[in-house]
């Protein structure tokens, strides 16, 4: 979705308005409501020009929106900082799909980092692929993943997007997102 055709006259005031702006490298949180505590949320029932369906903006996804201007259909916006009431688009970034993900390795732009072994990830693999599990066959939205798994956003976020556990993506999403 491109940022015009979502937005309205006023919002981006109403934004700034909810917004605690610091510096560059700080978190920017969100001072409006949040989804489950978590997530800020800025819009209600807004009408997603590819489906035509009524989705709730979150508030980062509208921060993206503002200073990129588009989110490519069905792509993530994760966050570096791993704070999800943070809306600092420096802090923000693409979900690549699987085929960036798998095109960027190809060509050796991502190191292959493997998911237990390389020490960042505590989780076991059987953790990381409920992930998978949950988004694409009980088709549950990230925070819920999040919480029934006793991680964070990010990680799961990370997992999808294919930017963490990178060796194992393209088989989970072969077999799970269908
Ligand atoms: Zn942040």
């Amino acid at each position: 979705m491109k940022f015009e055709e979502i937005n309205r006259p006023g919002w981006t005031e109403q934004f700034w308005s909810k917004v605690h702006r610091a510096r560059k490298s700080e978190c920017w949180e969100w001072q409006g409501a949040r989804y489950h505590g978590r997530y800020g949320y800025f819009k209600d029932r807004v009408t997603d020009p590819n489906t035509n369906k009524h989705i709730t903006l979150k508030a980062h996804r509208y921060s993206y929106l503002l200073h990129f201007n588009e989110i490519p259909t069905g792509l993530l916006v994760c966050h570096h900082c791993d704070n999800p009431g943070c809306v600092n688009p420096h802090h923000l970034y693409l979900g690549t799909n699987q085929r960036n993900v798998q095109d960027a390795g190809d060509r050796g732009l991502i190191p292959h980092k493997k998911g237990t072994e390389h020490g960042r990830s505590k989780y076991p693999e059987e953790t990381i692929e409920q992930i998978f599990v949950l988004r694409y066959i009980n088709k549950l939205p990230l925070a819920r993943i999040a919480k029934e798994l006793e991680i964070s956003e990010g990680l799961v976020c990370d997992v999808l997007s294919g930017r963490r556990w990178q060796h194992k993506h393209q088989e989970w999403n072969g077999k799970y997102n269908r």
